[in-house]
């Protein structure tokens, strides 16, 4: 029921913004209200919080069904579901019941891990946090962060403790408005261009004590688990983003004559279309599985499905979408269909939360790990 529900909200709503939200550049602040007024902003949110407790599975599905229409506006509940997971996996209980209930009433959360010098090495990270008293001074920068500038809440990571580098990580949650807070350029993008990316900075930012996650030291383990979490859910946009594509040129490949008959007529084209359609398939159940875990709380097996899940399904969703464009000739590469737009959301998937290359080493590491 719930995902009958996503899939005419994507197509009614969703779907006819996403062509203009790519081209201005435009966050959809419509489509905010939409996820809130249906209840969606944030699935993966417990009951007692306003959410409706989806397990992992669940929202991996729903931000599929989402990504086949609109990739952007499936990031929007990603953002969302990373900035509150760190939170929500890691936080006291009062800091819980201090933000969780407003991710579901529309208020906006992201995730601050990476910085200009740290990206594929987060640990090197520069961000510094000292207490004195009961409050916490910040001083450091992040950038790349979606929702950035539109997040009324972010989970930041910093160092309390360089020295013990691992040990020494500490989370915040952040308000928008913090003193000592500000925001530097929206990225101008190649795709995702209906979300925000920000520079944000930190210059003596005041954070009160009650508003750390979890304990001293224990930011590092938190982003982490955050991080590995959110591979699945970037591995099923990719899926969305594949069968979106499908979608779009098996419509225009019956309609499309060359030669007296439709292209869809055409062994070569098929057989293009039936590799597309099976490498989706093989990516949709790698990514399921891998939200199997995460909702078995299976860690090790974890580590390397979210990996591997990432991985495959972004390098297919990549080829996927740049030979629904092949398919499709001139008019695949023209901005009036989706698919060079897919083709641009596409890539993003094979770079954040992890790159390729440093899921295809997380996997290896798992794989030798005694
Ligand atoms: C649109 C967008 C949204 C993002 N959203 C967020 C967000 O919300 N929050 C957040 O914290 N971050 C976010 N990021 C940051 C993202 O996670 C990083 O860009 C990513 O982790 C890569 O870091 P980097 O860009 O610094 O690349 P680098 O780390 O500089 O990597 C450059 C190249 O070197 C390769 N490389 C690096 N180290 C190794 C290695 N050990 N072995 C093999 N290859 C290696 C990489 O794979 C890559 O090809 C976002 C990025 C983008 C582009």
């Amino acid at each position: 029921m719930i995902l009958d529900t996503v899939r005419e909200m994507a197509r009614e709503k969703i779907k006819p913004r996403a062509a203009e939200i790519d081209e201005k550049q435009e966050f959809p602040w419509d489509t905010v209200t939409l996820y809130t007024e249906n209840g969606m902003l944030t699935p993966l949110l417990p009951e007692k919080y306003g959410g409706i407790g989806a397990p992992f599975l669940l929202f991996c599905m729903i931000v599929e069904e989402i990504a086949k229409v609109c990739a952007s506006s499936a990031l929007i509940l990603i953002a969302q579901a990373d900035g509150m997971l760190p939170i929500l996996m890691g936080g006291s209980e009062a800091l819980k019941e201090k933000y969780l209930p407003g991710f579901a009433k529309g208020k906006l959360a992201a995730f601050a891990a990476t910085e200009p010098g740290a990206g594929s090495d987060v640990l090197s990270m520069k961000t510094r946090a000292r207490r004195v008293d009961e409050k916490y001074i910040v001083n450091g920068e992040k950038c790349f962060i979606t929702n950035g500038s539109v997040a009324d809440v972010i989970s930041l990571y910093t160092y309390t403790d360089p020295d013990k580098k691992f040990k020494g990580m500490t989370a915040f949650a952040v308000e928008k408005g913090s003193a000592g807070l500000s925001y530097g350029k929206n990225e101008n993008k190649m795709g995702m261009r209906g979300s925000i990316n920000s520079e944000l900075f930190f210059d003596d930012m005041i954070v009160p004590v009650e508003n750390r996650i979890g304990e001293e030291g224990e930011g590092a383990g938190n982003m982490m688990a955050a991080l590995n979490t959110s591979r699945a859910f970037a591995a099923c946009q990719a899926v969305g983003l594949a069968q979106g594509a499908i979608d779009e040129v098996v419509a225009y490949a019956k309609q499309r004559v060359q030669f007296g008959r439709p292209i869809a007529d055409l062994q070569a084209v098929q057989f293009m279309l039936a590799e597309m359609e099976a490498s989706t398939e093989a990516a949709r159940l790698l990514t399921y599985q891998a939200a199997r875990y995460l909702d078995e709380r299976n860690p090790r097996l974890t580590l390397k499905g979210c990996a591997m899940a990432k991985f495959i399904a972004s390098d297919t969703a990549m080829k996927v979408t740049t030979d629904a464009v092949q398919i499709m000739g001139g008019y695949g590469y023209m901005k009036d269909f989706p698919v060079e737009r897919m083709m641009r959301d596409a890539k993003l998937i094979q770079i954040y939360t992890g790159t390729n290359q440093i899921m295809r080493l997380v996997t290896a590491r798992e794989l030798f790990r005694a």
